[in-house]
């Protein structure tokens, strides 16, 4: 018990009292040990006692109008906050029975008015010190109670501690039981075979899987040495190196194949993974997986990648592998030697366009099963795209044998094929690469090969041609000369030459063929056989032609101004030239500019153009006849077409090529040629010009024959515009 909370400090009494006189009488005893506070009724005293400072002594009064000092007791003992503070009625007459009810609603004591001052503070000392004692007290039995919760609450902590800790135990003694089911599960029933082996390389355990993928039982290969089973000698090391490997700590695979129990060999992937315990290696699981589904699926996969799927040869991957590994091959300079032909079909397209791509799938079947009969087992015949094979020879010697095989490949694709009913032909144009020595790279090689199939393709299909490097240097020399004609265009290089037709039988002049030249700074005169083709290739045709017919026209429009005969003038058209949209407007328009007519003009076109035979070719033609113009079909003779095919078209001339004319005195086919030429074309009505005319002899001949017109450097070569105008007034008539 702490002393000082017994010894009074500040005590503060209420004095609860309706007769300020009584509380005036109390205040004086009480007040100079006391500190006094006031209530003039119950409601007053129960709020004061319920304030922030409680007094430790209540004085009641009894007898108070509204609420009497027993309410007002009865309240303060009713409430948590006020019941301990001592409560004494002071009155003036009491009785037994009201002693006892005061004590009954909660007094301790009783002071009888008029008051005695000492016997009051007696007792209120008293009071107050019972008071102090109880709450010392209370506040003792309150911190030995909260003392007993705490450790109570501890206990039951610790009690809870130990029943998880029991609860977890439990729990790990099941989880651990279920893990090992669940391993013996996952390593029994596996689809896997899995082995165990020991630190001693030996198997400890198999399970079914195993034992069904590779026919051995459990009592086969217990305890003996990994693997276990007999292995080929070619997959020992892999083994091995499982092993070893998974012994070190690492988990490693392979692909192998092992031999079933029976004898037969199974695809196997092998995985090998390390059992540490502690950071300790233990042992090694083996699992072994039957991958067989899976090889045959990238079998199917890989044959795929690797051929045509419509043909089911060999494609241009597997083609430039075979072909890369020939190169290396040969590097090896074991003498090995290999040819490559390349090779495109000619007129495959027609068939195409004509008959349907179902069509064109089967050709390309059937011809590519075609060739494929030419050929050896050890060969490779592979379809690049398209229309387009190629076929590497290996082991092939001579340029000979070579040209055997590719001309028997020819002859197959010659073969009469019937798609969808329909017998159809095709040719085939092959570039082949025979010095392979030269070649580093596959590229450049089937790049050769392609340059050589397309001059047997220029060449007039249907024939093989060998690769020689200077064709190379003729692609090089074009794509040069492509590159300069370009700019001759703009730079006006190009000039027009003029050389003379003559009338044979009066010997006058009929009129002027026009020839381009292309004054090249380095080359010096380019003849146009030289950049015609070119430029029919690329298209500089188009601006080219127009100019061309331009300056012929303004040509013969100064001429005209002081020439006073007959006087045509003869224009070299290429058929791409002619076929472009527009052109025979674009040919009236410019005669309009120069006041021209039609009848002016004579268009030479090579028979190549009539073998087009389009309707768009034929009706422009028909359009060319209907406005005037004459038609001339140039080199006459060289082409396929009979005198009786150009009936058909609105033909008004005919051009003799010179390789007749020049040959033409030996009395031999070419004499006889011309000779039915100039008869048939008498009757057909068409007029005739003699090419390349040199001697008097041949003038003599083609005069006998009645050939109309001649032309040729017995008369006069081509001649720049100056000297043709010198030419024509020279010969002229006289003038207007
Ligand atoms: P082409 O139309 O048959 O022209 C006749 C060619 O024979 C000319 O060669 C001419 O110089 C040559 N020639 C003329 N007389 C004789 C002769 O007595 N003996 C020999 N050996 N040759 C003679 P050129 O000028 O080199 O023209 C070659 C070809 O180029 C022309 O053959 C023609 O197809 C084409 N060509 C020329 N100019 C043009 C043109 O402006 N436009 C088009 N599209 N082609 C043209
Ligand atoms: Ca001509
Ligand atoms: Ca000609």
């Amino acid at each position: 018990m702490h002393q000082e909370n017994l010894t009074r400090s500040n005590e503060r009494i209420l004095i609860v009292d309706d007769t300020p006189a009584n509380i005036d009488v109390l205040g004086a005893i009480l007040m100079e040990e006391y500190d006094i506070s006031v209530a003039v009724n119950g409601p007053m005293a129960i709020e004061i006692a319920k304030s922030d400072t409680p007094p430790d002594l209540i004085l009641l009064d009894i007898m108070m109008p509204e609420m009497d000092g027993y309410e007002v007791a009865r309240e303060l003992k009713s409430e948590r906050q006020t019941r301990q503070i001592p409560i004494i009625f002071v009155t003036a007459k009491i009785e037994d029975r009201d002693e006892a009810f005061g004590f009954q609603v909660g007094a301790v004591d009783y002071i009888r008015k008029p008051v005695n001052p000492s016997i009051t503070l007696a007792r209120i000392k008293s009071q107050l010190e019972l008071k102090r004692y109880k709450d010392h007290l209370t506040r003792l039995v309150e911190e030995k109670a909260s003392e007993v919760t705490s450790s109570r609450r501890e206990l039951k902590h610790e009690k809870e501690r130990l029943s998880k800790i029991s609860e977890d135990l439990v729990y790990k003694k099941a989880a651990a039981h279920k893990h090992e089911v669940y391993f013996r599960e996952l390593f029994m029933n596996s689809p896997y075979g899995i082995v165990l082996v020991g630190r001693d390389n030996r198997i400890i355990r198999t399970n079914k899987s195993f034992s069904k993928l590779l026919g051995y039982s459990v009592s086969d290969i217990l305890n003996k040495r990994f693997p276990g089973f007999p292995v080929e000698d070619l997959f020992r090391s892999n083994y091995e190196m499982l092993l070893k490997n998974a012994q070190n700590g690492e988990t490693v695979s392979v692909e192998i194949r092992c031999l079933h129990k029976n004898g037969f060999e199974i695809p196997i992937s092998a995985l090998a993974y390390p059992v540490k315990v502690d950071n300790q290696v233990q042992g090694v699981f083996v699992f072994y997986e039957n991958i067989s589904q899976r090889k045959l699926f990238e079998e199917k996969l890989k044959h795929q990648a690797y051929h045509d799927s419509l043909t089911g040869i060999p494609n241009r991957l597997l083609f430039s592998e075979r072909l890369d590994m020939a190169l290396e091959n040969r590097k090896n300079g074991t003498g090995f030697k290999f040819a490559v032909l390349l090779i495109d079909l000619d007129r495959f397209k027609s068939v195409n366009d004509s008959l349907g791509h179902q069509a064109g799938d089967e050709l390309l079947q059937l011809v590519s099963a075609k060739i494929k009969e030419c050929l050896r087992t050890k060969d490779t015949l592979a379809r690049l795209g398209g229309d387009e094979f190629a076929i590497l020879l290996p082991d092939i010697e001579s340029r000979e044998k070579i040209s055997i095989i590719a001309a028997r490949i020819a002859e197959a694709a010659e073969s009469r094929f019937i798609v969808q009913n329909q017998e159809v032909s095709v040719s085939a144009s092959i570039g082949i690469v025979i010095e392979t020595e030269s070649y580093e790279n596959a590229n450049h090689l089937l790049r050769d090969a392609d340059l050589a199939m397309y001059h047997a393709k220029d060449s007039g299909k249907a024939q093989f041609k060998f690769f020689t490097p200077k064709m190379h240097e003729t692609l090089m020399a074009s794509i040069t000369i492509e590159n300069e004609l370009k700019k001759a265009v703009e730079k006006e290089e190009l000039i027009l030459y003029f050389q003379p037709i003559f009338h044979l039988p009066g010997g006058e002049i009929e009129g002027f063929e026009a020839l381009v030249r292309w004054m090249h700074p380095r080359r010096g005169l380019v003849s146009p056989d030289q950049f015609i083709p070119i430029a029919e290739e690329n298209g500089l045709i188009f601006p080219m032609g127009e100019w061309i017919i331009e300056q012929a026209c303004l040509t013969l429009a100064t001429w005209k101004e002081w020439y006073a005969g007959r006087l045509s003038m003869s224009i070299n058209i290429s058929i791409r030239q002619f076929l472009q949209k527009g052109f025979v407007d674009r040919l009236t328009g410019i005669l309009k500019r120069f006041s021209l007519a039609p009848k002016d003009i004579k268009l030479e076109f090579t028979e190549s153009l009539l073998m087009e035979h389009s309707s768009r070719a034929v009706r422009a033609l028909d359009t060319l006849k209907e406005r005037g113009f004459i038609l001339s079909i140039d080199d006459f003779g060289t082409g396929y077409s009979s005198l009786a095919y150009l009936q058909q078209f609105p033909i008004d001339q005919i051009k003799i090529d010179r390789s007749f004319i020049g040959s033409i005195e030996k009395k031999g086919d070419s004499f006889e040629i011309v000779k039915s030429i100039l008869s048939l074309s008498k009757s057909l009505g068409l007029s005739t010009v003699a090419e390349g005319v040199e001697t008097r002899e041949q003038i003599r001949i083609l005069n006998r024959l009645s050939c109309e017109n001649a032309q040729g450097y017995y008369f006069s070569k081509p001649m720049p515009p100056d000297l043709a105008s010198l030419f024509l007034k020279n010969k002229a008539y006289p003038r207007k």
